[in-house]
Formats: C-alpha cells, sequence, structure tokens
C-alpha cells in the first residue's frame, strides 16, 4: 500500500474535522497530517482510517481514535527533543505521531503478537523510537528516566505509582483513569514532591493490563 494524493486528500479533511472538535495545536495536527494512518490499519479496512473512529488492529486491541491521539497530544505539549514515554504501542500509530513532532519516544507493549508485529512494521517504515519494548507499563521505563512527558494509551484502574516518580520537575503525564468510560487525566510534576492533577473530558479505551502475554 501507498500514501497517495487522495489519502491526503481524506486525511486533510480529517484533520479540519479535528479542528472543528476543538483540537488547535499547530504542531499535532502537522504531526498527524504527515502519518498515513491507512498503512498502521490492515488492508482491506482502508476506508475506515480516515473516519474519526478507533478501529480494530487484532489480539482484541485497537488504533486509538484520531481525536484522542490529537487530544492526548495536546495535552503533552511536545517539544522537539522531547522524551516521551508511551505506554501501549498498538498499532504503532501514536508512536509516530509524536515522533513526527521531534520527539525522542520510548514506548512499551504488553502483547507479544502485536509487539513483533509493529516491531517489523517501523523497521518496514523507518519509524526510529529510541526504545520499544515488551513488557508490563505499570512499570514504566526506570532505566530511561526522567520523561518530560508519559502517555498512557489504555484505560488504567489507577494511575500507577512508577509512573508518576519517572516524570522530570515540569513533566506531564496524561492517562485515561477508571472504568468504561475513563476520565482523562493530567498530572504535571511540579516538584519532588508535589504532583498537580487536573481531570479532562471522558473517553473509550481498551484496558490497561497487568503484566505482560
Ligand atoms: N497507541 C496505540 C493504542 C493501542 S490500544 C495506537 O495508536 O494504536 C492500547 C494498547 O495498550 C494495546 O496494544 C494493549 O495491548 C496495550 N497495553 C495494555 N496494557 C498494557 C500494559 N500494561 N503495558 C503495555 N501495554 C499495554
Amino acid at each position: 500500500m501507498k500514501d497517495t494524493h487522495k489519502h491526503q486528500g481524506k486525511r486533510n479533511q480529517l484533520l479540519k474535522l479535528l479542528e472543528s472538535k476543538g483540537i488547535t495545536d499547530q504542531a499535532v495536527l502537522d504531526a498527524m497530517r504527515g502519518v498515513p494512518r491507512h498503512l498502521f490499519m490492515d488492508s482491506g479496512f482502508e476506508e475506515h482510517a480516515y473516519q474519526d473512529k478507533a478501529f480494530p488492529i487484532g489480539a482484541e486491541q485497537t488504533i486509538s481514535q484520531p481525536y484522542t491521539v490529537a487530544y492526548q497530544t495536546s495535552l503533552l505539549k511536545v517539544k522537539p527533543g522531547a522524551r516521551i514515554l508511551e505506554i501501549g504501542t498498538g498499532s504503532g500509530y501514536q508512536t509516530a505521531v509524536l515522533l513526527g513532532m521531534g520527539a525522542r519516544v520510548y514506548t512499551i507493549e504488553r502483547q507479544r503478537s502485536l509487539f513483533k508485529k509493529t516491531r517489523l512494521f517501523f523497521d518496514r517504515m523507518g519509524y526510529r523510537p529510541r526504545k520499544f519494548t515488551f513488557g508490563d507499563g505499570y512499570l514504566g521505563m526506570p532505566e530511561e528516566a526522567p520523561f518530560d512527558g508519559i502517555i498512557v494509551t489504555a484505560g488504567a484502574p489507577r494511575i500507577p505509582r512508577p509512573l508518576m516518580s519517572q516524570l522530570a520537575i515540569g513533566g506531564r503525564l496524561v492517562i485515561p483513569v477508571g472504568e468504561d468510560p475513563q476520565t482523562m487525566m493530567l498530572v504535571v510534576r511540579k516538584s519532588e514532591k508535589e504532583f498537580e492533577r487536573q481531570a479532562l473530558g471522558e473517553f473509550r479505551f481498551v484496558p490497561l493490563l497487568e503484566d505482560k502475554n
């Protein structure tokens, strides 16, 4: 599959829709304009790629809805060169958007089958996260901490402590918390011990599961 003018046209329409839904961060919109979302889904589902909805990617997982990706990414306030940890690599779409913003991306996936598939896909596409590991995102990636931003792309029952402690001072953690639907939480580390929490909109995610398989 390729990225044609037709795909680019559909992507521009999707971006207009996201803007009309309140996404205003141009760096996020520009990065999303550069990522061919249809290539992150199995061929045959191409016509779904530029609709604003989540879609199954196998192993009972989904590629997040474009609006959700745009919303979470905006909350991270990514600057070029920023160190960002992603929990739940899935299809790799969110990873690619972060890379497109010039972030250094560290990403973790707990499903072996998806991990293998997405690793091959990254190689083929030339996407280069700093680190892509198979493991349990509840633990974060302590050996690479601290991070300027941490984004969790699955619904967590609670905010995992290790993720808070792996934030740099001034760092931002964006995580959907609770059961269906989840509340998007933004946690900003103000100092060594102080964290500011903000509850934002409601979203639906697949669950953040303990351990790996
Ligand atoms: N960012 C992805 C969203 C995928 S859905 C994308 O853009 O496509 C959420 C992903 O989180 C799934 O792939 C799921 O397997 C993964 N996941 C769930 N619990 C996890 C955990 N504890 N650690 C790491 N990944 C996890």
